[in-house]
């Protein structure tokens, strides 16, 4: 029986707050819970999980989803993953892994990319999961509630690792707006 939680949405949604969140009060003690983090994304300190607010979870950063088994030891029951979607497809099969070994595993991605496409393994991985957690962030133009990201470069490629400098979170109508008169 899986146990595994998918916090989705766009950017500033306030996912990685959930995954601390839900690593804080989770019931295991810290020597059985785990956090992970790609090392790509190099905006914050090494070594640990941080929000956008600066709130921080000490966790390992890892280069590629297969060195994820590598770090648990039998004590581990429970795995925090932040930022899953920028591990490539090759996540799911390590996920999948590790759930059938009992462990309970809470990741935290962004569903999808700025053009509105899936991003990469998202799709399969909510599929799997039996809890998902959907969190919509503020449409910075109108106030509503926002499930968007909108990139204010005009860059098209898929990873670009930035901030408020570079991002922002819209509603659908202000998203199609800032689309089409952007680009
Ligand atoms: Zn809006």
């Amino acid at each position: 029986m899986r146990d595994f939680t998918l916090i989705f949405g766009c950017m500033f949604s306030g996912k990685t707050t959930r995954l601390i969140e839900m690593h804080q009060y989770s019931s295991f003690d810290s020597f059985e819970k785990i956090a992970i983090k790609p090392l790509m994304d190099t905006r914050y300190a090494a070594g640990s999980v941080n929000t956008h607010s600066g709130i921080q979870l000490p966790g390992h950063r890892v280069s590629k989803p297969e060195e994820i088994p590598t770090l648990i030891n039998q004590h581990i029951k429970e795995i925090f993953i932040d930022e899953i979607q920028f591990f490539g497809d090759s996540i799911y099969q390590v996920v999948l892994d590790l759930s059938l070994q009992g462990l309970r595993i809470v990741a935290a991605g962004l569903d999808k990319d700025f053009m509105g496409n899936d991003f990469g393994p998202m799709p399969r991985l909510k599929q799997f999961s039996n809890n998902h957690i959907f969190l919509k962030a503020k449409c910075e133009v109108c106030g509503q509630p926002a499930s968007f990201t909108y990139r204010k470069s005009l860059d098209d490629t898929q990873i670009m690792i930035g901030h408020k400098d570079l991002y922002e979170a819209r509603c659908e109508t202000h998203w199609k707006e800032g689309m089409a008169t952007s680009r």
